[in-house]
């Protein structure tokens, strides 16, 4: 049965609730059983919350029962899991470090809160890169994820446990949150649908923050209908976010109606970069001819700057990272590693001991960045380059309603194939000028890749709070390229049946995975 409810989306879940095919009760069950079963080897959640599931779980029931579930939203009775960067009131947040192992949130984001507001199940929180500094979830400090098309592979970062478990068909929707690429890049290596909406689209409240001019929260789904419908209740102005703002779009509004008449931007500079594997230059390429042939125009356009976005997002993200973690200092917050005689003492034996590697390398480098000495030669240029990126993009969406380009340069890498930070830093390219510029950017599944037969991803970017344009160009892919696709080794008969033209890619089939038992499942 978990296999069966395993590759539903949200909204047939929701559907057969509402048409009494089965109770909450028992597709919860056989959710939690499901990702019992996978996690084993995905190792996609660090903490299951089966009590909170049951009990959301059972006032779905009622509301069935009593006739109210019909006026409750699309998202009732939708099973849903968040990155643990996420406060959910009487759980752990860790952030996937030891900094944070035995924090426990003594209240729920809000935009956690929206999703139970609007009926979600909360099944669990999801594993990520220590912090959300990283693209692969190999510095989480609990062990990393596995992408579920190919366990010898990374799910891609930080939220690879949101992507894995939505993936893997262990929850038909979760939450990221995505500061330089980390809901779409991860969205693309796993082949699901990833969303970092415009900047102030969603509340951050109670979202332990990295980066908080670029830091955006946004949904994981196996289709576009579906992520819309969870950006439509995560949506809008929080008072406790002052840089959220009002937002009441239906973002599913124009799904069905293609793509005629719009104008697609294609950048030719992005196309040639060096570093950019064939494979995904090829499906990208194939996507815009689809969009032209569905009757949107295709429109060249340049990001003369956007060159420099690497180098601007990692001065600007470790130095807001550095001032947003000086709050875990072991004494209002964090791991204490306690006996010291003086209390300095105590703050550098806990924050070394506390933070690993990655964090504590932006830690020092954004400290650095904004010295006296450097600021001038650093933070200060860097906010200049982001004028500039933020202009190119105004300047190309006075031509263009999208724009179409590749998430990542290539497909999922080997676990443990990239070492050295400063190469991990370039794979970002194409995801970090979208959070430096504030607009809308997400990812679609174009298939698999030809040449590694993993999933390759098309991002969308959108005029700054015209994120509807860029749902309704990916329901047209979405339309060529097939949805609610689960990895093959996860999926069950039924999901043959459920999504006809998905896996349909250029020419591959997904690598067979190999077994890989060691990861303990379940909590962390
Ligand atoms: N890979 C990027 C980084 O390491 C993005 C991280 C993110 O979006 N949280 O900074």
């Amino acid at each position: 049965m978990s296999d069966i409810f395993g590759t539903m989306s949200a909204a047939q879940i929701h559907q057969g609730l509402a048409s009494k095919e089965f109770s909450a009760a028992e597709m919860t069950d056989a959710i939690l059983s499901g990702i019992d079963a996978a996690d084993k080897s995905i190792h996609a959640f660090l903490q299951v919350t089966p009590d909170l599931a049951h009990e959301a779980a059972q006032k779905i029931d009622q509301a069935i029962a009593s006739g109210d579930f019909e006026s409750m939203g699309p998202l009732a009775g939708v099973p849903c899991a968040y990155k643990d960067n996420m406060n959910l009131r009487d759980t752990h947040t860790t952030c996937a470090s030891k900094m944070l192992e035995n924090y426990v949130s003594p209240f729920t984001a809000t935009c956690v809160q929206d999703t139970l507001d609007a009926g979600c199940i909360p099944v669990g929180k999801t594993n990520m890169d220590e912090f959300a500094f990283g693209s692969t979830t190999e510095s989480s400090v609990f062990g990393p994820t596995k992408n579920p098309w190919d366990q010898t592979r990374v799910p891609g970062g930080s939220s690879g446990g949101s992507a894995a478990a939505v993936a893997a068909g262990m929850v038909p929707v979760a939450l990221g949150s995505d500061t330089g690429g980390s809901i779409r890049q991860p969205a693309g290596f796993c082949g699901v649908v990833g969303v970092k909406p415009t900047y102030g689209v969603v509340s951050r409240y109670g979202v332990v923050a990295f980066g908080s001019s670029l830091d955006q929260v946004g949904p994981f789904a196996r289709n576009v209908h579906d992520a819309a419908e969870m950006l439509n209740a995560i949506q809008g102005r929080d008072p406790k976010d002052c840089t959220s703002q009002q937002s009441a779009k239906d973002f599913t509004a124009n799904l069905d109606e293609g793509v005629k008449g719009m104008k697609v931007g294609v950048v030719p500079a992005f196309m040639e970069s060096e570093g950019l594997a064939p494979e995904v230059k090829n499906a990208i390429e194939a996507a815009a001819k689809h969009l032209e042939d569905a009757g949107a125009e295709l429109v060249e356009i340049e990001l003369p700057n956007a060159k420099a976005a690497i180098s601007a997002y990692y001065v600007l993200g470790p130095c807001e990272a550095f001032s947003n973690l000086a709050r875990f200092d072991s004494v209002r917050y964090g791991y204490c590693d306690e006996g010291h005689k003086t209390l300095a003492e105590q703050y550098e034996a806990s924050r070394a001991k506390g933070f690993g590697a990655e964090a504590k390398r932006r830690i020092m480098l954004g400290s650095y960045l904004l010295s006296a000495n450097e600021y001038h030669n650093y933070y200060y240029p860097a906010q200049q380059i982001r004028t500039l990126i933020t202009q190119d993009y105004q300047r190309a969406f006075e031509k263009v309603d999208v724009i179409l380009g590749p998430v990542s340069p290539c497909t999922a890498f080997k676990l443990g194939e990239i070492t050295d930070p400063a190469t991990m830093y370039l794979f970002d390219m194409f995801t970090v000028p979208v959070n430096i510029s504030g607009n809308g950017g997400m990812s679609v599944p174009l298939g698999l890749g030809k040449d590694s037969s993993m999933p390759v991803g098309a991002q969308l970017i959108c005029p700054a709070f015209g994120d509807e344009n860029m749902f309704r160009v990916a329901a047209e892919l979405e339309r060529c390229y097939g949805s609610n696709t689960v990895a093959p080794d996860f999926a069950s008969a039924a999901q043959a049946n459920a999504s006809a033209g998905a896996n349909a890619s250029a020419d591959g089939s997904a690598s067979a995975a190999v077994s890989a038992d060691d990861q303990k499942g379940g909590t962390r």
